[in-house]
C-alpha cells in the first residue's frame, strides 16, 4: 500500500504532524522504534505545555498517541533502517518490511550523547543510564552521579534526590547551561552535592559499575557510586537516509517557514531541525506546520 504521508518518529512532532495530516485526509503512517511521545515520554514531568498544568511526560504522551490515532493514524513499532528515494516518492525500508510513500516528514528527533568511555557501552544498563525516570527506581537508597548541568540534568536532580540516598551533580566548567532558579533550588537539597570543574575520566566496574574517577582541577578522586546518569546534550542521527539533504554544522535539518527541506516532498520538524529554542511546545508547532505543508503541496 502507498501512503500519502510517511513520518519518522512519533514523538511530539511526529504525532502533531500525523493530526494535521490524518484530519485533511491524508493516508498517514508513522514509524516509531521505541515509545510514542519520543523525548517526553521519557521526561518524568512536563510542566510548560499550555492548559496542561502540571503533568507526567508519559501521560501526555498517550494523550497525543489517541488523539492522532483516533485521526486515523496507522502507527508502527518499528525501527527505520534506510530510506531511499524512488521516481516518485520514497522506500522507506524497516525490520517489518518496506513501505512506500509520497511524502516524508522527518521527525526523529535526536539521540543522547555519551562520554565515550572504554566500557560505557558494557556497563550501560548496569549502573550507566541516560535516563532518570526510566532507570530512577533502582537506586532507591543509593548514591548516584549525574553527569551534566544543563536543564535536563537539573530535571534528574529534581527526580532522584528523592529517590537515592545521595546524589552527586557533576559539571564540567564552573558555570551552568540550566535556568539559574533551578541550580539555586538544587544548592537547597541536602542530600544532594554539586561539584564543578569536575569531570568523568573512567568508569570502574566489571559487571556492574562501582565507582568513577573525577578528574578535579589539580587532583582526581574516586568517587563510589552505585549509578550514573549521563545528561549531556543530544545530537542528530539521519544515517537512515540514503540522500543528501542540507543541514547545519552541527547536522542538523534547515527547513523553511513551512519546515520544507532542501529535498522536495520531504518536510522536517521538532527537535531534528536547525534552531535555537527545544521543546514540546516548539516541536508541536513544527509538527503542525510539517502535516499541514503536505496537503495539496
Ligand atoms: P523526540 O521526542 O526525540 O521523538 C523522536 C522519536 O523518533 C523518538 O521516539 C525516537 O525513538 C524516534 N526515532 C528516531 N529514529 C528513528 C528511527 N530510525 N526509526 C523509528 N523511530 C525513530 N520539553 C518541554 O517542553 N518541557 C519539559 O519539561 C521538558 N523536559 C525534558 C526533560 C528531559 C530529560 C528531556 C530529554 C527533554 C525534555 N524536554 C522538555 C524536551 C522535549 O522532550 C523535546 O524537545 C521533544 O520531545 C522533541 O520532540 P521530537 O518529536 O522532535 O523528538
Amino acid at each position: 500500500m502507498k501512503y500519502d504521508v510517511a513520518i519518522i518518529g512519533g514523538g511530539p512532532a511526529g504525532l502533531s504532524a500525523a493530526i494535521f495530516a490524518c484530519n485533511a485526509g491524508l493516508k498517514t503512517i508513522c514509524f516509531e522504534k521505541l515509545v510514542a511521545g519520543g523525548q517526553m515520554a521519557l521526561s518524568y514531568e512536563i510542566s510548560n505545555y499550555p492548559g496542561m498544568g502540571n503533568v507526567l511526560g508519559f501521560d501526555l504522551s498517550e494523550k497525543m498517541l489517541k488523539h492522532a490515532t483516533d485521526a486515523g493514524l496507522n502507527m508502527e513499532y518499528t525501527t527505520v533502517d534506510k530510506i531511499c528515494k524512488l521516481r516518485s516518492g520514497f522506500e522507506i525500508v524497516t525490520k517489518q518490511g518496506s513501505f512506500q510513500t509520497k511524502k516524508l516528514i522527518i521527525a526523529s528527533g535526536s539521540k543522547v550523547k555519551k562520554l565515550g568511555l572504554n566500557n560505557e557501552e558494557q556497563l550501560t544498563g548496569k549502573g550507566v543510564s541516560y535516563c532518570a525516570s526510566c532507570d530512577g527506581r533502582f537506586y532507591k537508597n543509593k548514591t548516584v552521579a549525574i553527569v551534566g548541568g544543563g536543564d535536563s540534568a537539573f530535571e534528574y536532580v529534581e527526580y532522584l534526590r528523592n529517590l537515592a540516598k545521595k546524589v552527586y551533580l557533576i559539571n564540567r566548567t564552573e558555570k551552568f547551561k540550566a535556568k539559574d532558579y533551578k541550580v539555586e533550588k538544587a544548592k537547597t537539597y541536602k542530600n544532594v552535592e554539586i561539584m564543578t570543574s569536575a569531570s568523568v575520566k573512567q568508569l570502574n566496574g566489571k559487571d556492574v559499575l562501582k565507582s568513577v574517577v573525577l578528574k578535579l582541577k589539580d587532583k582526581e578522586k574516586t568517587l563510589k557510586v552505585d549509578g550514573v546518569f549521563i545528561a549531556i546534550g543530544h545530537e542528530p542521527d539521519l544515517n537512515f537516509l540514503n540522500f543528501e539533504i542540507e543541514r547545519d554544522k552541527a547536522g542538523y535539518v534547515i527547513v523553511d517557514e513551512n519546515q520544507k527541506t532542501s529535498v522536495k516532498n520531504v518536510y522536517a520538524c521538532g527537535d531534528i531541525v536547525s534552531k535555537h529554542f527545544k521543546q514540546v511546545i516548539t516541536a508541536c508547532a513544527d509538527g503542525a506546520r510539517a502535516g499541514n505543508s503536505c496537503i495539496g503541496d
